[in-house]
């Protein structure tokens, strides 16, 4: 087979641009696929840069036909998808009393529902040549709740749950099907919460750091490797110990 190529939903930014970078590095070739045109093009000009191979598409992880063609287009491209990762998310933060319907929906629809549905787009090919990886981007408030995000503790708690049933339904195929649940991590997702809360965070992590968009690509390279083949339905903690 030529080269594994990995799928990354939301990869113009933060955890998904760094995990682009990072696969590239370790030789995949890599699909940007995230809904801001210019920024995909971006990280895959900076792939391309680094002599790693990329193609990016406009793609919307809420729209049934956009997962259905990026998927097709990427497989015509580059003749395989090996990996996937979801990692495409967003916070729509509120106290669950006051939290809008609109708010619920949007969060479940792109960060859990997106999964599904861009994991259902690729496993037929990764069934097919009996090989393939899946990493969900979880997160720390989806074991331990959070104040303030019903909605999103519980799109990062169902992924656990997919991750968990696509791992037993895939293992006889050679696919394994891991999360990664992040502590609370440097990007622009965080960069807006209030001083007050970052210093309360920060100070709940035994680590005594913020996480780098670095410490999870790492975690998603080991995952992703020949060396992890034996590693599935596995909710890996990337968070400075802040749960244990
Ligand atoms: P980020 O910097 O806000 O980036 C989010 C990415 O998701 C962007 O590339 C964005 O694309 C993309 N996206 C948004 N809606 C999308 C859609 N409908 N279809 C496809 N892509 C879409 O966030 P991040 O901090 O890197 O987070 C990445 C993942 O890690 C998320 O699942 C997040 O929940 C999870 N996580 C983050 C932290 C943390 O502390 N940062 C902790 C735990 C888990 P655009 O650029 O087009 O908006």
């Amino acid at each position: 087979m030529s080269h594994r190529v990995a799928f990354i939903t939301g990869a113009s930014r933060g955890i998904g641009r760094t995990t682009a970078l990072t696969l590239s590095g370790a030789g995949f070739g890599i699909v940007v696929a995230s809904p801001e045109v210019e920024n995909n093009e971006l990280v895959a000009a900076e792939i391309r840069a680094s002599g790693g191979d990329a193609m990016t598409l406009d793609f919307d992880v809420t729209s049934p036909e956009s997962v259905k063609e990026g998927v097709s287009r990427a497989i015509k491209e580059k003749g395989h998808v090996d990996v996937l990762v979801n990692n495409a998310g967003i916070a729509r933060d509120g106290l669950a009393i006051r939290m809008k319907l609109s708010d619920w929906d949007l969060v479940m629809k792109i960060n859990l529902q997106g999964a599904f549905l861009c994991s259902q787009a690729v496993l037929p090919g990764m069934m097919k040549s009996r090989w393939g990886r899946i990493v969900n981007i979880s997160s720390v408030v989806g074991q331990a709740g959070s104040v303030g995000q019903a909605n999103y503790s519980a799109s990062k708690a169902g992924l656990i749950g997919l991750t968990k049933t696509l791992a037993q339904e895939m293992a006889s195929r050679n696919i394994t099907v891991n999360a990664i649940a992040p502590g609370y991590i440097q990007t622009d997702m965080t960069a807006v919460l209030p001083e007050e809360v970052k210093a309360k965070i920060l100070a709940s992590v035994p680590l005594g750091r913020i996480g780098k968009p670095d410490d999870i690509a790492n975690a998603i390279k080991f995952l992703v490797s020949e060396e992890a083949s034996y590693i599935t339905g596995h909710v890996l903690a990337v968070n400075g110990g802040m749960y244990m």
